[in-house]
């Protein structure tokens, strides 16, 4: 008689190694949890191999680059800077390679079990395992973490070639700077790869379908982008509904803009957002249900239908941030534990957005606290009154503070805290710890900042919401 071997069994199977699914299985295995992790590509997902990681390491090479073209201001002769790509992408992979040994590492460290192939859910929380090195294997857990991610989108009319049309996925290997780009989508990856591109020296339309660059965003930061990309030669079209596109002949293309007539450039990047990567889960006999854009529908626990299985990350209908993945897979191990649990406040996660000028806030935007109902007051600073910024040569943009108004007309709580210019998205912690311990100007303003530092315009911003000020 044939003996068929028993599924292997886990305390937790998780399905994706990206920041979701690797943070709940070494989160799970600190807590003494047994965990399999099932990866069909990559340990660390879209963010480390196609995503966060290689996009800000090629923004940091623009970032070099405009410092050594303006270099002379402070005196340096340093000539007209070229970029040698190809060693700008091996530095990338270099990184990318690092902290993927970190991670592989750091996993098996942990114990735990990293499965290679294409994993799918069954009835009973039964797991298969297909197409990889691991061969044909089956698991069932007492709990199931689905952390499948997601994929670049396109739209109609722009068929991903990896030669002319381009997604973020081919726009991080390309071989060669293009001479000219058209963004389609202005949101916070279009603008990264917009200020990339014309940092190192392409000519850049950014195509945006609404009437604004980084929608989401407040109008006072988006503004500082838009009006520095605009200095900077990028041309921003906006309420444009790009048609499609026909190859110009001469190696490029030409890109329909509907009423705004054509466009000749050499590569067109498609940056509309990313769909959730779910076609493929199995999830028959499951109560895991997707939504008609084909999200995973989860509770605000990241709870699916099914008894006992969760789902984080860019599967579910929350935050597409590899740190937003972080703290749900935190989260939900804590439930998966027994222990009480905080769900993620989604409204009051940080945000961080590396184009030139970065972008980076927390909480209500000035409209969004009014549409909620708050009577709000608020502060903005420039950081051209700052002296670190004028030091470093980065003075443009500001800090603003939303706050409730309180019963004297300054500021109470603090609800939001939006920033735009220098190092922003090293500066947003104070901001982000103002929203979410719910703290007041008052109890803030008199926090010291040290001098001289980008963080005083913050502490001056907040320190005007009580209705003095020192520098305002
Ligand atoms: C260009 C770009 C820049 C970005 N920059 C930032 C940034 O600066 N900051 C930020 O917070 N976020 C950023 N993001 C978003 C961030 O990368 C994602 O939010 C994050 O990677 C989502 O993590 P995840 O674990 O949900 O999914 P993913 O990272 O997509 O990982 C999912 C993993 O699951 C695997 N998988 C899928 N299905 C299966 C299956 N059935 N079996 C086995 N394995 C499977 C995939 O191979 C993948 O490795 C960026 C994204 C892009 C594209």
């Amino acid at each position: 008689m044939e003996v068929v071997p028993l599924p292997e069994h886990f305390d937790v199977v998780v399905i994706g190694g990206g920041p979701g699914g690797y943070a709940a299985a070494l989160y799970g295995a600190s807590a003494g949890l047994r965990i399999a992790l099932i990866e069909k590509n990559k340990v660390g997902g879209t963010c480390l191999h196609v995503g966060c990681i290689p996009a800000k390491e090629l923004l940091e090479t623009a970032t070099v680059y405009r410092h050594v073209a303006g270099a002379k201001e402070f005196g340096i002769e340093a000539g007209q800077p070229t970029v040698d790509f190809a060693v700008t992408q091996a530095r990338k992979q270099k990184v990318i390679d690092q902290l993927f040994k970190g991670l592989s590492g750091l996993l098996k460290q942990r114990k735990i079990t990293v499965y290679d192939g294409h994993g799918r859910l069954h009835a009973e929380r039964r797991v298969t395992v297909d197409g990889g090195e691991s061969g044909e294997v089956e698991l069932t857990g007492d709990a199931v973490i689905i952390a499948s991610g997601s994929l670049p989108r396109s739209i109609p009319g722009f068929d991903v070639d990896g030669e002319v049309v381009l997604t973020s996925d081919e726009v991080l290997s390309l071989e060669e700077v293009p001479s000219s780009v058209a963004v389609i989508g202005g949101g916070a990856i279009g603008c990264e790869f917009a200020s990339m591109f014309s940092d190192l020296g392409s000519q850049v339309t950014i195509l945006e379908a609404l009437p604004k660059i980084l929608p989401g965003c407040d109008s006072d930061a988006a503004n500082v982008v838009s009006r520095s990309f605009k200095k900077r030669g990028i041309e921003i079209k906006t309420g444009v509904k790009v048609g499609g596109h026909q190859p110009s002949g001469k190696g490029g293309t030409t890109v329909d803009l509907g009423e705004g007539g054509t466009l000749d450039v050499d590569k067109v990047v498609v940056s509309v957002g990313r769909r959730p990567n779910t076609d493929d889960l199995g999830l028959d006999g499951t109560g895991v249900k997707l939504d008609d854009r084909g999200f995973v529908q989860v509770d605000e626990y990241c709870r699916t239908g099914e008894d006992s299985v969760w789902a984080v990350g860019d599967c579910i209908a929350t935050p597409a941030l590899a740190h937003v993945g972080f703290a749900e897979g935190i989260a939900v191990i804590t439930d998966i534990l027994g222990e009480d649990v905080v769900p993620v406040d989604y409204g009051k996660v940080p945000w961080a957005i590396y184009c030139h000028p970065e972008v980076a806030f927390a909480g209500h935007t000035e409209e969004s606290a009014k549409e909620a109902g708050f009577e709000v007051v608020t502060s903005k600073h420039r950081y051209m009154g700052n002296g670190r910024a004028l030091i470093i040569g980065d003075a443009d943009g500001l800090v603003k503070v939303i706050a409730e108004k309180n019963a004297e007309g300054n500021g109470g709580r603090i609800l939001g805290v939006h920033m735009a210019g220098p190092w922003v998205t090293e500066q947003l912690g104070q901001g982000y710890l103002a929203v979410n311990w719910e703290a007041t100007v008052d109890e803030v303003a008199h926090f010291i900042q040290p001098h001289p530092s980008l963080a005083e315009t913050f502490g001056e911003t907040v320190l005007s919401l009580t209705g003095r000020s020192l520098h305002g």
